[in-house]
């Protein structure tokens, strides 16, 4: 175990600030944590958990601190850096997890005032919970950390993404550096269409007329329940997703609809072989996610029934 900052402080604290203020403590990343919430209910409830130091006011709370992370939702990032900008110390290093980067970068980039550094991130981890309750230490073991480095040319610069990296590699995860708009098409392919499916499926189930909410509810386990899982993911997080990530979402939905027109020619022709095909080649996908140690191979997730 290897501290890597004094200080860090965290803006935002509910899943995934909680899960970082866990982890710096668990795994020794950090000397001490710094914890600012916006919501006066989740600040009581930090000091209950007695997970790090909490401030009522953000500018405390990133006063001491060498890093300074940002974990809003999307669509509160701007307002979140513009709180406590005035009072970051020289050499602070800002960085921030939100599931978008090209409009994260927008939003705050210009708000970080030049004796600071802007390292953008984006940890492919999470649940369906959140608050600082669905927050632990474990999150983002063996989980990859996408950092999106700026065009900074100030020669610290590249130690400031050094750190940032070698805090994530200590709280467990694997770290990797990526364009910031590469980012957003990957992540509109491997979560954010997904979870728009699982939110439209759980949606459409819901309104069927030919099915009742009872008999959806009483025979869910035959593949439902787990769009259901996804599905219960935060509205206010998703909505800004959204929002934030329209391009690229648009550009794969359009091949999504695609292929699913093709696939209901398929089954309304009884083309079985290309039905097997498409389905085939599914499944060695899921092995390779597998292999990947990106999932586990239990059936069922190891779930009982
Ligand atoms: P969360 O559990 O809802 O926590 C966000 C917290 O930030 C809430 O307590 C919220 O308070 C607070 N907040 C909102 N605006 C604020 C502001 N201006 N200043 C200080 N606090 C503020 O959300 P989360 O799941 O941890 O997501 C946080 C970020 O991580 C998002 O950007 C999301 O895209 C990203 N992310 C999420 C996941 C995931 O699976 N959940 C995975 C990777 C990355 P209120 O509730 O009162 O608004």
């Amino acid at each position: 175990m290897t501290q890597v900052f004094d200080r860090i402080a965290i803006i935002g604290v509910g899943l995934i600030g909680a899960s970082i203020a866990r982890a710096a403590r668990e795994f020794a990343a950090a000397g001490a944590v710094s914890l600012y919430d916006a919501s006066d209910a989740a600040r009581t409830r930090l000091r209950e958990l007695a997970i790090g130091d909490v401030f009522d006011d953000p500018q405390a709370a990133v006063a001491d601190a060498d890093l300074v992370v940002l974990a809003v939702p999307v669509g509160a990032m701007n307002g979140a850096i513009a709180a406590v900008a005035p009072a970051l110390k020289p050499g602070a290093i800002v960085t921030d997890v939100g599931s978008v980067k090209a409009a994260v970068i927008d939003a705050v980039r210009a708000s970080v005032p030049p004796h600071a550094f802007f390292v953008p991130g984006h940890p492919l981890a999470g649940t369906e919970h959140s608050g600082p309750d669905a927050g632990f230490a474990t999150l983002f073991k063996g989980r990859w950390h996408v950092l999106t480095p700026l065009d900074d040319p100030r020669p610290d610069y590249a130690e400031a993404v050094a750190k940032v990296g070698a805090f994530w590699l200590e709280i467990g995860a694997n770290v990797e550096q990526m364009d910031a708009a590469r980012h957003d098409v990957v992540l509109a392919v491997v979560s954010h269409l997904p979870h728009l499916i699982a939110f439209n499926i759980v949606a459409m189930a819901e309104d069927l007329e030919s099915v009742t909410e009872s008999e959806v509810v009483k025979y869910s386990a035959s593949g439902f329940r787990d769009f259901t899982r996804i599905a219960a993911s935060d509205p206010t997080m998703w909505r800004d997703v959204f929002l934030n990530n329209r391009e690229a979402v648009l550009e794969v939905l359009g091949r999504f609809s695609e292929d699913l027109a093709a696939l209901q020619r398929a089954i309304r022709w009884g083309e079985g072989d290309t039905l097997y095909d498409l389905f085939d080649r599914a499944r060695r996908m899921r092995r390779e996610v597998i292999e990947a140690g990106q999932d586990t191979a239990a059936p069922n997730w190891g779930r009982e029934n």
